[in-house]
């Protein structure tokens, strides 16, 4: 290993961004011919799994405390100078590795990815990218500001979301609508970042030669197997399929709730006015309990959850000082995972785990590739890994192996297939509205977006009474941050589902055959094509109306035999 590259990601926690720079320099200074092309990338492929692992440990750290300033200022450095800079410096070295010729057959996947990220890189954009994170960050820090007044007191928009539980009608209309006048509040506001980040992505797509941003996202996420007429059919088969299904669900709902109609502030209280499951008393117990489910799935896997309690990468519980969310980041250089969250003993808590569990055995299964690129795969199929989990885990939810009786098992079950039909049409009003926003020529007008929002919503989700609740509406997409700050950011989760409900389909016949197949796309990492990571998982990409009719029917029918045998 020639000294140039770093011994350990420690030695980078403190490194400037000058100090890192002379490692690409020194790579640059190498230029790969075809002889050396693939000693040169291992070498790279090091350095980047240093500097991305002392990135990891550097968000560990601060998401971890968030009130220790020295951490904060590690972490700062990574993501406001290190990454942008490197993401360029990256940019320049693909560009020599593409000089070469090489096309080794086992690297396609990795230098087409490469090609593109080389064919739309503009200089004249990076100053773009910095201005959209900064307008990013204003929108974070507004929406992370709001406070609402209620009864006297001065509320977070999270700290409303017990209220919409409360089975008081009254109070949950109440605290339904001071949540959204909160935002209506700002809407200038919103609406004037927005139109700042609409007109600099524009320009960026129009720099790099594409027609409009949605364009440009199609050819910087990597779709090659799918285009924005595909995701317009799947528009149109939520549309046609999951909307009439989903409004089965709120019509159960209103129900068993004895309402007239399903108001907006009815859709969190558990109709069945049930208290809220409580799957354990302290982490220790949620760490046991989750070993024992993995290990009843699969050993292999249960291993891994158990290495990771053992060497320190699981920080689970709340806590002062502790940045809110989850994650599960991946530390290339040691080759383990490490899992993030907050959890308090609810049942999201499980959800969280077990989704972000699947990526780590994502982590774990693709860890012995070669190169760190081949190691990672797009959302598509990052998502696949731990929706997949969600569903293969839950047979195992109660006891003696789970938190959960059996009927508490088969309510948490019921709930999570419920969210299931419900994300779907929420998943295709989020995009087919930045599909507009982008392409429509209207995207710049505030009016215009507001009213095209409120057109594409009700198409897509129907069963909920929204009369005289138009504005109350509309403030649905001010909220949703991918809009703002990941563009076309979301549908993956879409083809994800649907691809993780093909995985669960061949478990009710067939667990063994679906889990080897689980894993066996999971052990490919980012070596094969999309559709051909989700065929190793015996799941194909779903655009089309007749391929989630199969599906939906699946989950209707497990629906009704979960609430026969709970309704008491
Ligand atoms: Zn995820």
């Amino acid at each position: 290993m020639p000294s140039s590259i770093p011994n350990s990601p420690a030695e980078l926690a403190d490194a400037t961004w000058p100090e890192i720079e002379a490692y690409y320099d020194a790579l640059a200074s190498e230029a790969p011919t075809p002889a050396t092309a693939r000693e040169w990338l291992r070498q790279w492929s090091l350095l980047e799994e240093l500097v991305n692992e002392a990135s990891s440990q550097s968000l560990i750290a601060y998401t971890g405390n968030t009130a220790d300033p020295e951490a904060e200022a590690r972490y700062l450095r990574f993501v406001t100078e290190i990454q942008p800079n490197a993401e360029a410096r990256q940019t320049g070295l693909a560009q020599l590795l593409i000089d070469t010729g090489i096309t080794d057959a086992d690297i396609a996947i990795l230098l087409r990815e490469f090609r593109t990220t080389v064919s739309i890189f503009r200089d004249a954009n990076v100053a773009r990218f910095a201005q959209i994170e900064e307008l990013s960050a204003g929108y974070q820090k507004l929406a992370g500001g709001l406070s609402v007044e209620l009864d006297g007191q001065t509320l977070t928009i999270p700290q409303l979301q017990p209220l919409l539980e409360s089975d008081d009608r009254q109070a949950r209309e109440r605290a339904f609508r001071v949540g959204a006048d909160a935002y209506l509040a700002h809407r200038d506001e919103v609406s004037d970042l927005f139109e700042k980040m609409y007109a600099l992505r524009q320009e960026v797509a129009r720099e790099s030669g594409f027609a409009d941003y949605q364009a440009f996202a199609f050819a910087s996420k990597h779709r090659y197997d799918y285009t924005a007429d595909d995701v317009a059919r799947f528009h149109d088969a939520v549309a046609e399929v999951v909307t009439p299904a989903a409004a089965r669900v709120h019509a159960h709902r209103r129900n068993r709730l004895g309402v007239e109609t399903v108001r907006p502030w009815d859709l969190a209280v558990d109709p069945d006015g049930l208290a809220p499951l409580r799957p354990f008393r302290d982490v220790a117990e949620f760490v046991a309990t989750s070993g024992r489910i993995f290990t009843a799935l699969d050993p292999e896997l249960g291993a891994r959850f158990a290495d990771m309690a053992r060497d320190g990468l699981l920080d689970l519980e709340s806590r002062p000082n502790k940045a809110p969310g989850g994650y599960c980041t991946t530390l290339h250089h040691r080759k383990q995972p490490f899992v993030f969250m907050n959890a308090v003993g609810v049942s999201d808590d499980v959800t969280t785990l077990v989704h972000e569990a699947g990526h780590c055995f994502h982590a774990y299964l693709a860890s012995d590739r070669e190169l760190i690129w081949q190691r990672g795969t797009g959302s598509e199929a990052a998502e696949l890994a731990s929706m997949s989990m969600e569903l293969l885990a839950a047979p195992y939810f109660a006891m003696p192996v789970g938190y959960y009786t059996p009927d508490q098992a088969r309510r948490a079950q019921a709930a999570h297939l419920e969210d299931v039909l419900l994300a779907l049409p929420h998943i295709a009003s989020v995009d087919a509205f930045q599909r507009w926003i982008y392409t429509s020529g209207e995207g710049h007008d505030r009016d215009a977006r507001d009213a095209a929002w409120l057109r594409l919503r009700s198409r897509f989700e129907q069963g909920i009474d929204w009369t005289g609740l138009d504005r109350e509406r509309t403030a649905r997409w001010y909220r949703q941050l991918h809009i703002f700050e990941l563009p076309f950011y979301y549908i993956e989760y879409g083809i994800a589902q649907l691809g993780a409900l093909q995985v669960w389909k061949r478990s009710l016949t067939d667990p063994a055959g679906a889990l080897a197949g689980y894993k066996a796309a999971l052990e490919l990492g980012g070596t094969q094509s999309l559709p051909a990571l989700y065929a190793a998982a015996g799941a194909r990409l779903i655009f089309d109306a007749d391929g989630m009719r199969e599906l939906v029917g699946l989950v209707e029918e497990r629906l009704e035999t979960l609430r026969g045998s709970t309704v008491s």
